[in-house]
């Protein structure tokens, strides 16, 4: 047993990452524990406590349990390196108003143990780490919050204070620690996907606006299941699972209409909104005078990838090259999938092709660094390598998305004859 749970803990991709990322984790983890620790003794636990935990714990789960499906998808259809939103929050809100810090605890590491439990069974040992570390960052927030209560709440723990006045201060407070619980837990982990990923801009790390409503939604449903919880009959909450699950369906919803704008593999636009970008760029660069550039990568050798690890494999490789492809652009540059292992990147305001050509430079000798390890052997897939064409309107005979497209394509096309890993320009 001993040896099984070393292997478990040694098989972890923890172990494998950049080390001022692992040192982060890991301190957050400690200052997680340290923090739970000493919040731990504020308040005495009581039977009651113990019963209204039981009754929350066996709701979350349930609720969890109903909206595991919708969550693995929005998982794999986030952009690659967003802070991952959800509601489990409903529940260690409403522990952490209602119930004594220790408790609190118990229902964030509870939650966090059931969603890595039951949202990705076969990822298991090798998410593991993530798992530990995003309720790590929350138990940060969480114990932050109940300092916060201890110390401006009429009664904590508890719920709003009776009477106007004392009722709304109390509102204030709970709101306040709320908000900060959050504020914590996403400075922390945005500061670990801005160490693990350094070119990253600012926006990307937010997912969409959508998602942070549903933190706030989460948070307003939290304090309702708090009054709920100490106020009424417990088989209320049962509204609130109810809810809450409706309100993933409908966020299933909006992901959707993302959807058809983003490549599941790779986190990159898809063809077709692709295209509607180049469109108005060049539109705009017609009417401006300024200039659209646009890129063709075609991976070199690919096939042999798929052949000697697996499709699947294949798949990671492309979003890792994906994320590599977006760190080496600016914001308004959309990169694209444009067919299986082929890549299409449209700049608007290039200067001149000599800069269109050193950028795909850039990104030709960036291709090989990407790496991506193998979780299930002791092997690492890197050294790939790339050819590129590329075009940039205005030139002769250059007037249309069409024409920059056959253009960078004839280009790509050179490329690939004179011995793959190089850069062409289209020739006037
Ligand atoms: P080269 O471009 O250097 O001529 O060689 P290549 O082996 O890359 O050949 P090609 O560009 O024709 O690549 C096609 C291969 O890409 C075939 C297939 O194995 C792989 N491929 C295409 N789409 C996908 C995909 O969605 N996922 C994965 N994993 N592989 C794909
Ligand atoms: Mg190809
Ligand atoms: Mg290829």
């Amino acid at each position: 047993m001993r040896g099984r749970f070393a292997g478990w803990l040694a098989g972890w991709r923890l172990w494998r990452l950049p080390s001022p990322v692992r040192t982060y984790v890991l301190l957050v983890n400690v200052l997680a524990v340290g923090a739970s620790v000493s919040t731990a003794w504020l308040v005495p636990v009581s039977r009651t406590d113990l019963l209204r935990f039981g009754v929350l714990a066996v709701c979350a789960a349930a609720a969890i349990e109903a909206t595991r499906h919708i969550e693995r998808q929005r998982e794999y259809n986030r952009a690659p390196a967003v802070a991952y939103v959800d509601t489990k929050a409903v529940w260690s809100i409403a522990a952490v108003v209602a119930l004594p810090a220790v408790l609190a605890t118990a229902m964030v590491v509870f939650t966090y143990a059931v969603a890595w439990w039951r949202i990705w069974p076969r990822e298991r040992p090798v998410l593991a780490h993530r798992w530990i570390f995003s309720a790590a960052s929350v138990l940060c927030g969480t114990q932050a919050a109940v300092a916060v209560l201890a110390l401006g709440m009429h009664q904590y723990p508890g719920i709003l204070a009776p009477g106007f006045l004392p009722g709304l201060s109390d509102l204030a407070v709970i709101v306040f620690a709320a908000g900060l619980r959050w504020a914590i837990n996403t400075a922390l982990v945005m500061a670990a996907i801005a160490l693990s990923n350094p070119p990253q801009s600012f926006s990307d790390l937010f997912s969409g606006f959508g998602d942070q409503l549903l933190e706030a939604g989460a948070i307003g449903l939290g304090m309702v299941t708090a009054a709920l919880l100490v106020l009424a009959n417990p088989l209320v909450l049962a509204g609130v699972v109810i809810a809450l699950v409706a309100l993933h369906r409908g966020l299933l919803l909006s992901q959707f209409q993302r959807d058809a704008r983003t490549d599941v593999t790779t986190g990159l636009a898809t063809k077709r909104w692709w295209r509607t970008v180049a469109e108005q760029y060049l539109e705009r660069a017609r009417a401006g005078q300024g200039t659209v550039g646009v890129l063709l990568l075609d991976l070199d050798h690919f096939k042999t990838i798929n052949d000697t690890y697996g499709h699947p494999t294949g798949d990671l490789v492309l979003r890792e090259i994906a994320i590599a492809l977006r760190g080496q652009v600016r914001d308004e540059d959309v990169c694209g999938r444009w067919g299986g292992e082929e890549f299409a990147i449209v700049l608007p305001n290039v200067p001149s092709e000599e800069h269109l050509g050193q950028l795909a430079d850039r990104i030709r000798c960036r291709v090989p660094e990407v790496t991506v390890s193998l979780p299930d052997r002791d092997s690492v897939i890197s050294d790939l390598t790339v050819s590129i064409g590329c075009a940039l309107y205005p030139a002769d005979h250059l007037s249309s998305v069409d024409e920059l497209l056959v253009a960078s394509d004839s280009a790509l096309y050179r490329a690939k004859q004179a011995g793959r890993n190089r850069v062409e320009v289209a020739t006037r």
